[in-house]
């Protein structure tokens, strides 16, 4: 099967009205021996381009589960997700890599990062499938980390790094091959306060110019940073709405204590 999905990020070859996610009826259950559990229940939602969406909900509602289908890591048992106006639905796992690989960046709450290599080899793993030299290679790994504001980590071990960087470095390794849409599964869940809002701060930089975010979150104080809300209950969307203030990470992270955090 061909895969024609647009390209993503600054070409700006899309038409401005198709949505980047479009997600139609979607259900997904897990077999685990008797029993089955109906972890999504008929699902139906889009994205636009630029937007940022937090998704908030109980533990369990299904946000894990939507969000491994939003990034291609897993399928649904039935409806449609359209990526870029491409059906991914009915794709192979060989496929489903591979678009993973070109158009997803994924943050998740541990920061998966390799312990035994540098900040800029961890950013750097992800272009090993891209079409690029060396040279190429470490210079995207460069940009990115440049667009996380550690540029001068980039010979650091994770060891060597807080948690907030550490979490920054699993960023720009999930924007190192400009996806359509960055993924982030509770990408804060580790941190605290202040340097959980400077994540955000960075997100919202990222979304500025114009990269798409869906965010998880448990954490009102964290979602209010989105642009548009949606709530999960059992498995079903039971609130969609645009945030009516979003205040910036930047001007809140003016009045929060300094914690020094500097391994
Ligand atoms: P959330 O991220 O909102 O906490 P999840 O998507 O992880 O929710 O889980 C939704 C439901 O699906 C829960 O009932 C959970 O126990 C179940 N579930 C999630 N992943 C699996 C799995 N791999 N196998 C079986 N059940 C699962
Ligand atoms: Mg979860």
């Amino acid at each position: 099967m061909s895969i024609a999905l647009q390209t993503s990020g600054e070409t700006g070859h899309e038409l401005p009205s198709q949505p980047v996610i479009s997600v139609l009826d979607l259900h997904k259950y897990y077999e685990l021996g008797e029993t089955r559990v109906h972890a999504l229940r008929g699902l139906s939602v889009e994205v636009t381009r630029g937007e940022f969406v937090a998704v908030m909900g109980a533990s369990g509602s299904g946000k894990s589960t939507f969000m491994n289908i939003l990034g291609c890591l897993d399928r649904p048992s039935s409806g449609r997700y359209y990526l870029n106006g491409t059906d991914v639905s009915s794709l192979d796992k060989r496929e489903l890599a591979a678009i993973r690989n070109r158009h997803i960046g994924f943050v998740f709450q541990g920061f998966n990062l390799l312990a035994r290599t540098t900040a800029l080899e961890n950013v750097e793993l992800p272009t090993l499938y891209a079409n690029l030299n060396k040279h190429q290679r470490a210079q995207a790994a460069e940009e990115a980390l440049v667009m996380v504001g550690l540029a001068d980590r980039s010979k650091h071990f994770p060891s060597q790094l807080s948690g907030g960087q550490q979490q920054r470095v699993a960023i720009a390794r999930a924007l190192v091959n400009h996806p359509a849409i960055l993924l982030a599964d509770e990408p804060t869940g580790n941190l605290d306060s202040r340097t959980a809002v400077e994540v955000i701060e960075i997100l919202q930089k990222l979304n500025d110019r114009g990269l798409t975010i869906v965010l998880v979150t448990h954490e009102p104080d964290i979602a209010q940073f989105a642009k548009r809300s949606i709530l999960f209950r059992d498995g079903k969307i039971r609130r969609d709405e645009l945030n009516q203030e979003c205040p910036r990470a930047a001007d809140i992270l003016q009045n929060m204590p300094q914690i020094d955090d500097e391994p």
